[in-house]
């Protein structure tokens, strides 16, 4: 069977949109964004990429207003492409944002992907981005605390069709997934392109996209959105509704 690439939306999350996604303009605009993991099968083998949002409750306590409707949960996801979580063997983290490990103690038998980076800091997150990694120091409970995660640095061959590239700025370890496929390379790029719209030209500042509202590291952060735009034939964003426009890809 050919690769395939399958979005799963987990839930929606309620954001401004200059603050998160178009630096620059949008700020005060109330938008909901999909969270979308993703799941990669070459009919062999079954790779999930991130593991999404969290049920409404917590979500709320993140972003007020998000929301998981019945049936979105990664779990529940899977099950309606055939798939139990005991069947996940891999998972890639892009990076431990709460929105995109949620429900990991689900996959017992999955060997989960980080960059090392990523781990020490959502480990010990700076109080900017104590909610955002669901820190004890914040109430709140990180699902990847006891998990015995494979650690990269730098890019990583996983197999003859998934590699794993470094793409930091938005969070200190981010890092994106290259997929090749019969109809050319998808990068998965998580949240290092947050939505369509960083696709975009930013047309005000002449810039060949545009780049996003919130990131660690301003430098990082174009540097790896100018390095997936380089690099990939399509880009699936962290959180774009573009990506909702094909249930499989290519
Ligand atoms: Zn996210």
């Amino acid at each position: 069977m050919e690769v395939r690439i399958y979005p799963l939306n987990t839930g929606f999350i309620k954001l401004d949109k200059g603050v998160y996604v178009t630096g620059g303009r949008g700020y005060g605009e109330e938008i909901e964004v999909p969270a979308w993991a993703f799941l990669i099968t070459d009919g062999k083998e079954n790779i999930l990429v991130d593991t999404g949002m969290s049920a409404t409750e917590n979500a709320d306590r993140h972003h007020p207003g998000s929301y998981q409707p019945e049936g979105f949960r990664i779990d529940a996801q899977l099950k309606k492409m055939g798939l139990e979580v005991e069947e996940i063997n891999t998972i890639i983290f892009t990076h431990l944002h709460w929105d995109h490990c949620a429900n990991l103690p689900l996959f017992r038998n999955a060997r989960c992907y980080v960059h090392a980076a990523e781990l020490a800091f959502a480990l010990d997150p700076h109080i900017l981005y104590y909610k955002s990694y669901s820190s004890p120091k914040a109430g709140m409970t990180p699902t990847f605390a006891d998990v015995a995660f494979q650690t990269v640095a730098g890019e990583y061959a996983y197999n003859d069709f998934v590699a794993l590239f470094p793409t930091p700025g938005h969070c200190p370890g981010h890092q994106s997934v290259a997929v090749k496929t019969a109809k050319g390379l998808y990068v998965i790029a998580g949240d290092a392109v947050f939505a369509d719209e960083n696709l975009q030209p930013d047309v005000h500042r002449n810039l060949p996209f545009t780049p996003m509202g919130r990131f660690v590291n301003v430098f990082d952060m174009y540097a790896s959105m100018a390095k997936i735009i380089q690099r990939a034939d399509h880009v699936l964003t962290g959180h774009g509704r573009g990506v909702g426009r094909q249930a499989v890809y290519p």
